[in-house]
């Protein structure tokens, strides 16, 4: 734990799902206390179980947070302290800047059809849910110095609910939510096209909320087409899948799209294989506009530290390529012109770059 990072300097993170980003004692705590089973009795068990070791298909993956959300989910104290002590682990990375992203329905046990993890009918509703990671969040910010901001989930599967995600953007865009996405199985045919994330896409747009989606991880470049061209994506989680379409990925470099790159992320969840190239390699190579991120930390067992060190390790990625793409990402990160600018400047400064770097403008 003493060892000294792989890049021991500020970095930047776009891309974690918050319900993603548990510590397994926080878990087993309010599983005993709520009386939620779990299938383990110590938090090393309860890691072992919900961790991935080896690479998995998606399903299995997905079925990892059906061991540990009924824990959390539907209880205020719980959500609280998981928004709380998420930035508190992001403190002890070295993260300076993160958006941290969670589906607001997947959290609450009111107000919401179908209720998820076969949780009892109760009180909370995804609007409170927002409210209180919001205020957590905050707080944690004041207590632990890093700046934080949030993006709230669509679900592929449940078009339903985002017509309401982007309006609780809209609500609580002023106490940490920044943007919107859409989460979930990519591979669900036809989903970016569904009307409830379409309308909801088509109002963030509208009102002047960012957009980030889910696309080209394990779904094929028309996925990422459909992100772009009809969602109006401004990022993209993942992206890998935007190299099978040459034409495409030459126009997204041109457009200097941002890819939300989650290395280790992609080798357990076979969204790489690893005896190919990983793309992330074609995106330094073509200096792409691309960030490092761990996507989900509690089931990859990893740290931000884990995604550095593989890709310096096993992809010869410099110091100097981690200061490029931490800026890359800065630019890229949903805070408004100014407080990106002192999020700059902060980088610059840290990275013994010279501040006129700031002003110089991007091609
Ligand atoms: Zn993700």
């Amino acid at each position: 734990m003493t060892q000294t990072p792989t890049f021991d300097k500020p970095k930047v993170e776009l891309h974690v799902h918050l319900d993603g980003a548990i510590k397994p004692e926080t878990i087993l705590y309010y599983g005993r206390k709520r009386g939620i089973a779990l299938p383990a009795e110590t938090a090393e068990e309860l890691r072992d179980i919900i961790g991935m070791d080896k690479p998995l298909s998606l399903p299995g993956f997905l079925a990892k947070f059906n061991y540990y959300m009924p824990a959390i989910a539907g209880c205020r104290e719980a959500i609280q302290r998981i928004a709380y002590e998420f930035v508190e682990m992001k403190a002890e990375e070295g993260v300076v800047y993160v958006e941290v992203r969670y589906s607001p329905h997947l959290l609450a046990n009111s107000k919401v059809q179908p209720i998820p993890w076969n949780q009892p009918e109760g009180d909370l509703t995804p609007d409170e849910v927002v409210a209180l990671v919001s205020k957590s969040l905050q707080k944690g910010e004041r207590d632990f110095g890093v700046k934080v901001r949030s993006i709230l989930c669509c679900m592929r599967h449940q078009p339903c609910w985002s017509p309401e995600v982007v309006e609780l953007c809209k609500k609580y865009r002023h106490q940490s939510v920044v943007a919107v996405d859409l989460a979930g199985d990519e591979t669900i045919q036809g989903s970016s096209l569904f009307p409830g994330h379409m309308k909801a896409f088509e109002e963030a747009v509208r009102s002047g909320i960012h957009r980030t989606v889910h696309a080209g991880e394990v779904g094929s470049a028309d996925v990422v087409r459909e992100a772009v061209d009809t969602l109006k994506t401004e990022r993209l989680g993942h992206g890998y899948h935007t190299l099978e379409d040459g034409a495409l990925y030459a126009r997204l470099l041109q457009e200097n799209m941002h890819f939300e790159v989650c290395p280790w992320s992609s080798y357990l969840t076979g969204a790489w294989k690893s005896d190919t190239e990983h793309p992330v390699v074609r995106f330094k190579q073509d200096e792409a506009n691309y960030s490092l991120n761990t996507d989900d930390p509690l089931i990859f067992k990893s740290t931000l530290e884990t995604d550095y060190q593989m890709t310096k390790q096993s992809m010869g990625f410099t110091e100097e390529e981690f200061k490029r793409l931490n800026i890359n990402a800065a630019k890229s990160s949903f805070l408004p012109e100014d407080e990106k600018q002192q999020l700059l400047d902060l980088l610059y400064k840290a990275y013994g770059m010279p501040p006129s770097a700031a002003a110089e403008p991007h091609p």
